[in-house]
């Protein structure tokens, strides 16, 4: 959810970038925040930030080639033709179709239940320990 957290407010709220897709979508945040963490937090929180930011780019990726949109990976280092996007959450929503929507909704499914699944195992673990 981050680089919506960011982003998003600083377009839909502030208006001081010119895409609900930058700063935070792109490789640079990707790889800076993970290093952040990684140096702040150890590498196990790093690979799962890292992986997890990753995924959220990729599903945009994803979207921007199923609807209008893109994901502005070499920001600020290369020059783009921004999409006018959305200026809200609700023509936001517009921009998604039936497949995104099916796509993300699986993917979010599937992480919740790798999670459920490894918190039940490392649980399990622990009462085998005691
Ligand atoms: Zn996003």
């Amino acid at each position: 959810m981050f680089p919506d957290l960011v982003d998003k407010p600083l377009r839909w709220l502030l208006r001081v970038t010119p895409n609900d897709r930058v700063p935070a979508h792109s490789g640079i945040a990707w790889a800076f925040t993970t290093a952040l963490i990684w140096r702040c937090g150890g590498s196990a929180l790093a690979q799962g930030w890292g992986v997890g930011y990753g995924v959220h780019l990729l599903c945009d990726a994803l979207n921007a080639s199923l609807n209008r949109g893109r994901v502005y990976w070499l920001w600020p280092f290369k020059r783009y033709r921004y999409h006018v996007g959305p200026v809200g959450l609700a023509s936001s929503l517009r921009d998604f179709g039936w497949r995104s929507l099916l796509i993300e909704g699986s993917l979010s499914l599937l992480g919740l239940v790798s999670l459920v699944t490894r918190t039940a195992r490392k649980h399990y673990d622990y009462r085998e320990c005691q």
